[in-house]
């Protein structure tokens, strides 16, 4: 008989997970760093930070948080949400645009459950997702996890801009092998780029994706997790995306984390636009179902919360000016990063907004290497070095600048 020591317990496919995630073990040792003494500008984190280094919060938020009626904090809520707050949701996406009518919406923890969601029902076990060729980690994760395929297709063509000529190219290869699509594109403040697609790009994606939707079944997924940092740009994709509906499914990954600057709260939601009411039906019902078979259901305090902070008049208008204070902050440390960088040896992708920004370097693993040893943590990805904006100070603009100046000659 073999000892319990000699059997592996774990399925195969699991038993080399990494422990760590690359980004929050990078932010333990800046911070163990910084706590032993050494000055470090730890820009690795995707959080908003005060200027003094705090965690920005909104008062409104938590205020309405605190005055949730503890019975119902501490009851469930239902499966798929609360019937108020997929309304809120709905209204916060589409209210603009004239679809609320057509939608539907799942309460998820945060944008992470509303991508798992999608993956699950738009894509058979084991097909290929699809995304830009520089993404945010969890992506792939979500998709292991579901047990889906990943691949990406070019995100920047050699003008820099996006290069809808090769999404098309990899979507059109994924619908003849798989007989579907599913596409997540992060906009505006891609993650981790910092890149917002325009009116042009937007228009050009939504022309290609009507094109290729006669071929088959093409989920898109728009991931609005930063929706409030720039949020024209989100009208701007929401406009070209209503072309597209009742020919390509569309899906909005919204998330509070960081619109209310509540990443712990764990509050998201799937919105679906579905013109066909028998076809919303169905679809209502499978995302239910995932829900139920996923995590139950989600955060009740969290739901009644943040409803009434977007459809009350007072909370409304005082959440919104506490977020656009945020914004502002963030814009000040945006305006600073590209007077500095811009046309200097520092390549970057067009950035005017969001928690992130990159440079493009061939060997990210050795320059950020190098910016340890001056005290600075930025993350290495494939191609690029992401830079959280989010988490530093103008000062540490600066610091940063002035290092990769050094690194890279
Ligand atoms: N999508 C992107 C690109 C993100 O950066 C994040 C958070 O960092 C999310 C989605 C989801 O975050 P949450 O699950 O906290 O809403």
């Amino acid at each position: 008989m073999l000892a319990a020591t000699e059997m592996e317990f774990l399925i195969p496919s699991r038993q080399s997970r990494p422990g760590d995630d690359p980004i929050f073990t990078l932010h333990a040792e800046a911070t163990k760093r910084a706590k032993a003494g050494e000055d470090i500008v730890n820009a690795t984190i995707g959080a908003l930070l005060n200027d003094d280094g705090h965690l920005a919060i909104m008062p409104s938020v938590v205020e309405t948080l605190r005055n949730v009626d503890p019975e119902v904090g501490a009851a469930y809520a239902p499966i798929a949400g609360q019937t108020e707050f997929r309304t809120a949701v709905i209204e916060d996406v589409l209210g603009a645009h004239g679809l609320t009518g057509e939608a539907l919406a799942v309460a998820t923890p945060g944008g992470s459950g509303a991508l798992r969601m999608a993956l699950d029902n738009f894509l058979e076990p084991h097909q290929t997702v699809l995304t830009t060729s520089y993404f945010w980690g969890p992506y792939r994760t979500l998709s292991d996890e579901a047990g889906r395929s990943f691949a990406t297709f070019k995100m920047f063509d050699d003008a820099g801009r996006f290069d809808v000529v090769d999404l098309e190219r990899k979507l059109d290869a994924l619908l003849s092998e798989q007989g579907r699509g599913l596409v997540i594109l992060n906009s505006p403040c891609h993650n981790p780029t910092g890149y917002s697609l325009d009116a042009a790009e937007w228009d050009a994606t939504v022309t290609m994706l009507e094109r290729l939707s006669r071929k088959g079944p093409i989920a898109l997924v728009l991931d609005a997790a930063y929706a409030y940092y720039k949020k024209e740009s989100l009208d701007v994709a929401l406009s070209a995306l209503s072309r597209l509906v009742g020919k390509t499914q569309v899906l909005v990954a919204w998330s509070a984390s960081k619109s209310f600057a509540q990443y712990g709260l764990r509050i998201g939601a799937l919105v679906a636009v579905v013109p066909d009411a028998a076809q919303r039906v169905r679809i209502d019902n499978a995302l239910t179902y995932s829900c139920r078979g996923t995590w139950s259901n989600c955060n009740a305090a969290g739901q009644v919360a943040i409803t009434r902070l977007l459809v009350e008049p007072d909370l409304r208008r005082r959440a919104l000016a506490e977020r656009a204070a945020l914004v502002e902050m963030l814009s000040r440390r945006v305006a600073r990063w590209n007077e500095l960088a811009q046309g200097s040896a520092i390549r970057y992708p067009r950035y005017d907004g969001g928690f992130f920004t990159t440079v493009f370097h061939d060997e990210p693993q050795a320059v950020a290497a190098r910016l340890r040893e001056k005290g600075i943590f930025v993350v290495p990805l494939a191609g690029a070095l992401r830079v959280a904006m989010c988490a530093v100070n103008h000062g540490e603009i600066d610091r940063i600048v002035t290092a990769l100046h050094e690194v890279l000659g």
